[in-house]
């Protein structure tokens, strides 16, 4: 089956009962139990329900993992993989790693013993200097946020496998219609649903799909200990955003590639980062582990004031956090995403503060260039 089919037809059968096409909401917060001796496939739903396991089944298969689960926000499936790990052990991370990605590991996981390298991770032997005896993973992020830079995912797989390493990557960017790490070689592919997968800005959800069954295994007894799981309404209105994620996708793709040749004429924006691009520095990676370049890009443009004036002033995008939406979203990652890093470091960066991130959404493409020329040149 192809994506698209997938996407459509890829979950569990139609209802045999009554042959609703959708799942079925199931609210209930415990199962009834025929027997002492045998227990049904649910109990209690914080371990399974059967609307999230529909939800779990669906974005396994998309990902082409054995074990989907579902958790509460991005950040909750973050945290929750981390618990794979214990005091002690040691990662290689990409520095410019989601800030509440940086916040959780510097703070929480510092102070419970879990230690951390930052790598330019678009350096492959940076990662292999980086790693240490007690070392456990490598966790990435491509394209990155929100300098979108690059990482091959294909290298660092290898040279994970050849320490027993695992890769993490968080593929919320691309999402699997257009990349696929576990196809990579990969072991755990992480996403804020909260984005592209569920599209319309109005449920916080994460994801972990892990390749092999052990890993998912444990992930899943973590998902149940800790608790942080995706309840069933939240389920069901992500199961039915996930239907349109191939054209969703696709629209807001192309609009994001005639606003970046846009940007590159305007005079007033000096650097676009976008991995479409010909002139980035991973075109080429990104193109051989990517099927296209997503719909999320940042520029920097001339002086501070001009910033401020196009995040104030725009009227088609939403000054916001988030990205994914069917809504275009324009966010200023100095204050909003990396706020929680200290300047010093965010700065050292490249985290400059006239660089703007815009998550392009489902808008026609003349009207948002027609708002930004309205600010940036009028
Ligand atoms: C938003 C985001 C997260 C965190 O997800 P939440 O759903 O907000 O908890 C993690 N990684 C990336 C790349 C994100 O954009």
């Amino acid at each position: 089956m192809k994506f698209a089919t997938q996407l459509i037809h890829g979950g569990p059968a139609v209802d045999p009962e009554y042959g609703s096409l959708c799942h079925p909401l199931y609210h209930s917060s415990t199962f009834a139990q025929q027997s002492m001796d045998h227990f049904g496939r649910f109990d209690y739903a914080r371990s399974g329900n059967p609307t999230r396991e529909a939800l779990e089944e669906a974005i396994a298969s998309l990902e082409g993992g054995s074990t989907g689960l579902a958790f509460a926000s991005g950040m909750a499936a973050i945290s929750s993989t981390f618990l794979l790990f214990s005091p002690g052990d040691h990662l290689v991370v990409c520095e410019d790693v989601y800030g509440g990605t940086f916040r959780a590991l510097s703070t929480l996981f510092a102070r419970w013993g879990l230690t951390v390298t930052f790598v330019d991770a678009t350096d492959i032997s940076a990662i292999g200097a980086a790693i240490l005896p007690h070392t456990k993973a490598i966790y990435l992020e491509t394209p990155s946020n929100p300098l979108i830079k690059i990482t091959d995912l294909r290298q660092a797989a290898a040279l994970a496998k050849r320490h027993g390493l695992l890769t993490i990557v968080d593929n919320t960017f691309m999402t699997p219609y257009l990349q696929r790490p576990l196809e990579l070689g990969c072991d755990i592919v992480l996403h804020s649903g909260t984005k592209f997968l569920n599209g319309h800005s109005d449920v916080v959800c994460g994801f972990a799909v892990t390749a092999d069954p052990e890993v998912g295994k444990r992930l899943q007894f973590i998902q149940n200990a800790f608790g942080a799981v995706l309840g069933p309404q939240d389920s069901w209105l992500v199961l039915r955003g996930l239907k349109t994620l191939k054209v969703r996708m696709e629209q807001s793709q192309s609009a994001a590639g005639q606003i970046v040749q846009w940007l590159e004429s305007q005079q007033c924006v000096t650097k676009v980062y976008y991995p479409g691009l010909p002139s980035h520095p991973g075109f080429q990676v990104h193109r051989e582990q990517a099927s296209g370049a997503g719909a999320v890009l940042s520029f920097e443009l001339e002086s501070y004031i001009l910033t401020k004036r196009l995040l104030e002033g725009v009227k088609l995008c939403a000054f916001a956090v988030s990205l994914g939406g069917v809504e275009s979203i324009l966010s200023y990652p100095a204050r909003m995403s990396h706020a929680s890093m200290p300047a010093e470091e965010r700065e050292a960066r490249g985290i400059k503060d006239t660089l703007v991130r815009l998550s392009v959404g489902l808008e026609d493409p003349a009207d948002l260039m027609a708002d930004l020329d309205r600010v940036l040149n009028g």
